[in-house]
């Protein structure tokens, strides 16, 4: 049995329920075999055995939406434009550089919620088969939407309910692990309205049905109430970004529509990207664009909603504007300014509740029988989240991609 020993100074188990220090993390065969507090007799151990002083090992992050096929431009123009513009070998070819830098970063899973073709399968069968590294994908291929609406330009267009029933079974058929609709316009696409349903109720339900049917789970982006009733009542997995948006600038949290996403287990995807990282970025805020503004509203409707006791998880949107992948950190360093979150309860959503959420539930924990998914960050992230920038090693499944000594 090829067994890897690690030892650091204190573990996040993915829960947060306790910290354990000085962890003895046992890894066998690509799974976790034993988390202990004190050494083992060394003649129980044959394999490696790698010490982190001074660090923490969590389990490996979980970025419940990314798009590994967007450049992170400065604009959003410019990002469809690259992608129309881009052959077939550029398009795979970002698709896998944005993988490395994820798997660089900690991230040893990611869900794409919307790419070109079949380009994302691609690049997940080949890290599956050992032939790039990359975090585990889960791929949706294109999300669902309406003639000029939202990403209309990933080139998947359906408008009436049979179109989008053959659209969802066209997924199924390119092999995708999850189902995205689009089911409001998006910020990114000017000919859409996030203010406005693209789809009734009914064909919103059918989608999330198709998919249950193949035992895949969905998840419908939804940026203002237009949608939030429909998709809660057709029970998507995930409701994506999940905006409380009344009007433009007003956002009202229901205690209604929240009890019964309680209900229904499903879980808002709230997203850090952009605007929503102002905390970091001065020159942003001096702007003082209405974007910006709004996002106090945003954020008190959201705080609103985690408190209720909606379950979530944070994920970047990578790939949008200013987004890339490898500022995660980032990302999750914002949700604990804005949302007034605990470092441990950031951690969480990007462990454990990403994993449940997604539908994964062999990882988000270092614990007893899960994969091997690791990540050792230098320092205590669960007091300063800023260590989660200083990661010194990443195991997927048993197997090393980074390590930097310590
Ligand atoms: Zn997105």
């Amino acid at each position: 049995m090829n067994q890897i020993l690690l030892t650091a100074d204190r573990l996040f188990d993915g829960t947060g329920a306790a910290t354990i220090h000085r962890p003895v993390v046992r890894v066998a065969d690509g799974k976790i075999d034993s988390v202990q507090t004190s050494l083992m007799q060394p003649a129980t151990c044959t394999g490696e055995r790698v010490d982190f002083p001074g660090c923490t090992i969590l389990p490996g992050f979980i970025d419940t939406h990314v798009h590994l096929v967007m450049g992170a431009l400065d604009t959003s123009a410019a990002i469809i434009e690259q992608i129309g513009r881009d052959s077939e070998a550029q398009l795979l070819a970002r698709i896998e550089d944005n993988a490395r830098k994820a798997l660089r970063v900690g991230l040893t899973t990611v869900r794409d919620c919307g790419g070109t073709k079949n380009h994302v399968q691609q690049i997940r069968d080949r890290i599956a088969r050992g032939e790039i590294a990359g975090p585990d994908i889960l791929a949706c291929g294109s999300p669902i939407t309406t003639t000029l609406g939202h990403c209309h330009w990933l080139g998947l267009v359906a408008d009436s309910f049979e179109e989008v029933e053959h659209a969802a079974h066209r997924m199924l058929a390119e092999d995708v692990d999850f189902l995205k609709v689009m089911a409001t316009g998006g910020n990114m696409t000017p000919t859409s309205d996030p203010m406005k349903a693209q789809y009734d109720a009914r064909t919103l339900k059918r989608i999330a049905d198709i998919g249950r049917g193949a035992n895949k789970h969905s998840a419908a982006h939804v940026l203002s109430q237009a949608a939030l009733l429909s998709a809660i009542a057709a029970n998507y997995r995930t409701i994506e970004h999940c905006d409380w948006r009344v009007e433009e600038w007003r956002y009202q949290f229901d205690p209604e529509l929240a009890r019964k996403m309680i209900d229904q287990n499903q879980f808002a995807g709230l997203t850090m990207s952009g605007f929503a990282r102002r905390a970091f970025n001065p020159n942003l805020v001096a702007l003082n664009l209405p974007p910006i503004q709004r996002m106090d509203a945003r954020f008190a409707s959201e705080r609103q909603m985690i408190e209720f006791g909606v379950r979530y998880t944070l994920h970047t949107d990578a790939g949008v504007t200013l987004c890339p992948i490898e500022q995660f950190a980032l990302g999750m360093r914002a949700a604990e300014v804005e949302l007034k979150l605990t470092p441990s309860e950031v951690l969480r959503a990007c462990t454990s509740s990403a994993a449940e959420a997604i539908c994964l539930p062999d990882r988000g924990m270092v614990q007893a029988g899960k994969r091997a998914d690791l990540v050792v960050v230098e320092g205590d992230p669960t007091r300063d989240l800023q260590a989660l920038e200083k990661v010194c090693a990443v195991m997927k499944a048993g197997v090393w991609y980074h390590r930097s000594p310590v």
